[in-house]
């Protein structure tokens, strides 16, 4: 009988298992237990249609039983089994996902075993207490049982066997007790009845063990009583999931507990939503916003979706239809009873029953989200920095109703704030006078503070929306207005201040030395102009009406042969000494002249953020003034 080798990454963790000084060694029963819960699941969902399975669904349970003598526990289930094929693939591998997150949150400190309990790392986890596993398994539909044995890292064996009927047993030789550590517990009926109450009281099948009860003895006298001890098998778990019992009977710790084990967070969930309906469809719904973004949330690898249940039976593990992309990191079970359960999960998708269901759980969601807002500022900014950018994406895929939900939940810092504020409040604030929403882009704010094109409107203590998130500006241009605002760049457009001095006059005055720079610049600007905005800068960038800057960015990367330019104004301060020396030089020195053209035009590039097109040959050209 040839022995089988881990796969590599198993074997690695197999190692951390064996060797594992890991506190909380008790998870691993959770862990064989939920397996044995997850077989069954199978199983009865394949009753449903298919009558020769032959169960009821009373019929199903997991069954713990210890022989401290032997030092041999063993968790029996009825489910789904496991056949060679599944065995190879399904023990020889931790599960991928497992492995990934594992490796993604501990990265190079792997070796520092004091978090795996927060992983579902699962079958292995039972290696930290047990020296050899067996595994004794009939798959549903197969005449055969299978045998898969192993003492750990060095590999596995799988072999042919008897097993009466469909099901596992996961029969765990529990190590001998060290000075530091007491494998025997696991074998005492107390810590496992413990245990089970910790760890899997909402398991929805029946988890029984035989316990010793004490009775008075038959026939002995009722003024001196006797006692004997007697074996009975009871149901260690209340089976009632959480969803279902009243929200009142629930504590705050419940339901955090109950998301930390479900879904595999270390962190506690910002927000729990219970949703209790009656009416077209009936279901519960236990809802939680996460206290912070899973690993891969932006990446492609994240699933979104909403645990589906009919009657207690998981029958989706992630439905995506019933929780929109724009809530997507919403986690959290729904279970109805009036879901048709012979309809195959892909048709499933086009459940009527479905689709109301998501749309009142959007609602309840948002309001949720308002309700944060309004009431718990510091708890909105920390569920914004964490999701805030799915709401703006939310904001950008979405129109109509969608998006006018989205809108108001977005947050921006503002100028004169020196906070996050909605576009409710700032439209709230301003002046009458005041015609557009103001806002400008950056890296950061302290640069944005110091943007010459924002000069004028800070001088005035006018609120600017400092965008420093990457769909900022792109979210400014499609919003294009709120509540009949419009939104306004304070940097490209014009600022709609009717107050400002003309600048005809300026221009007209100028208007030599305009051309001059124009001419000198050989058509790398289509206009130069007086600037209304400046105050203590030469010079800056604008692109006027129509295409921004940010836009023409966008593109450059979105849609490159597009081509899509704005348009470039540049402004000047004409009162500024740098204009005076470039207007001298026009006729005493014209090349000089030339140089500082082209200098103001390099500055202004830079402060509008587009890239110089000859970096060093502006480097020269600036040396070059010293001569
Ligand atoms: P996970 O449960 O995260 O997938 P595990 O390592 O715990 O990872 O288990 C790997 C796989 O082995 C499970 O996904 C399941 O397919 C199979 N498995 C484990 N225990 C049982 C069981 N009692 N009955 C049937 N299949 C099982």
């Amino acid at each position: 009988m040839a022995k089988k080798e881990f796969q590599a990454e198993s074997k690695r963790l197999l190692d951390l298992m064996i060797n594992s000084i890991y506190t909380h060694k008790e998870i691993f029963l959770r862990e064989i237990i939920s397996n044995a819960s997850d077989a069954i699941d199978k199983l009865c969902y394949q009753s449903l249609t298919d009558e020769n399975v032959g169960m009821k669904r009373e019929d199903f349970r997991i069954h713990i039983q210890s022989d401290p003598e032997n030092r041999i526990l063993t968790v029996s289930d009825n489910g789904i089994g496991m056949d060679e094929a599944d065995l190879e693939k399904n023990l020889g591998v931790i599960a991928s996902s497992g492995t990934y997150q594992f490796r993604q949150e501990t990265g190079k400190d792997a070796e520092d075993v004091s978090v795996i309990g927060q992983f579902g790392v699962g079958f292995y986890s039972a290696f930290m207490v047990a020296d050899r596993i067996t595994v004794i398994t009939r798959k549903y539909g197969a005449d055969s049982a299978c045998r898969w044995e192993s003492e750990g890292a060095d590999g596995y064996t799988i072999t042919p066997c008897e097993r009466s009927s469909v099901g596992t047993d996961i029969i765990m030789h529990i190590k001998p007790d060290t000075e530091e550590e007491k494998y025997s517990e696991y074998l005492e009926e107390y810590t496992l009845r413990n245990l089970v109450k910790k760890y899997s009281d909402y398991i929805r099948w029946p988890i029984r063990m035989e316990v010793t009860k004490t009775r008075k003895k038959e026939g002995c006298p009722e003024d001196k009583p006797e006692y004997e001890d007697y074996k009975e098998e009871e149901t260690l778990n209340s089976m009632v999931p959480l969803w279902q019992r009243r929200k009142s009977d629930v504590t705050k710790e419940e339901y955090d507990k109950f998301y930390q084990e479900k879904f595999g967070d270390f962190t506690p969930p910002q927000s729990v939503i219970t949703i209790s309906a009656e009416g077209q469809v009936s279901y519960k719904a236990l809802l939680y916003i996460p206290g912070r973004p899973p690993f891969d949330y932006y990446t492609s690898d994240y699933e979104r979706g909403l645990q589906l249940y009919s009657s207690g039976v998981m029958i989706m593990d992630k439905c995506p239809d019933l929780i929109g992309e724009h809530f997507g990191f919403v986690k959290g079970v729904v279970d109805s009873p009036d879901l048709s359960l012979n309809i195959s999960r892909e048709l499933l998708q086009h459940d009527r029953q479905l689709k109301l269901m998501a749309a009142n759980i959007e609602k309840k969601v948002k309001s949720e989200l308002e309700r944060l807002l309004k009431e718990d500022r510091e708890g909105y900014e920390k569920f914004f920095k964490n999701f805030g950018r799915q709401l703006k994406v939310g904001c950008l895929n979405n129109y109509g109703a969608k998006r006018e939900l989205l809108q108001d939940l977005l947050l921006f810092y503002s100028s004169t704030e020196k906070k996050l504020v909605t576009l409710q409040e700032y439209v709230d604030r301003m002046p009458e006078s005041q015609k557009y929403i103001y806002y400008a882009a950056g890296e950061n704010v302290a640069m944005m503070d110091n943007l010459p094109q924002t000069e004028l409107l800070r001088e005035r203590n006018m609120e600017i929306l400092y965008l420093t998130d990457q769909p900022d500006e792109l979210l400014m241009e499609i919003l294009r207005e709120y509540k009949g605002k419009e939104l306004r760049s304070a940097v490209d457009g014009d600022l709609g201040l009717d107050d400002l001095p003309e600048t005809k006059e300026k221009d007209e005055e100028a208007k030599d030395t305009f051309a001059f720079i124009k001419e000198a610049l050989s058509g790398e600007v289509d206009e130069v102009r007086a600037s209304r905005k400046l105050k203590t800068h030469p010079v800056c960038l604008t692109s006027g009406e129509g295409v921004s800057f940010e836009m023409e960015r966008y593109f450059a990367v979105a849609q490159p042969e597009m081509g899509i330019k704005a348009k470039r104004i540049l402004e000047v301060n004409v009162d500024h000494p740098a204009f005076a020396a470039l207007d001298a030089a026009r006729t005493a020195d014209p090349e000089k002249a030339k140089k500082y053209a082209r200098v103001l035009l390099n500055q202004a590039k830079l402060i509008a953020g587009l890239p110089i097109d000859d970096p060093s040959g502006y480097t020269d050209l600036l040396c070059s003034l010293w001569n």
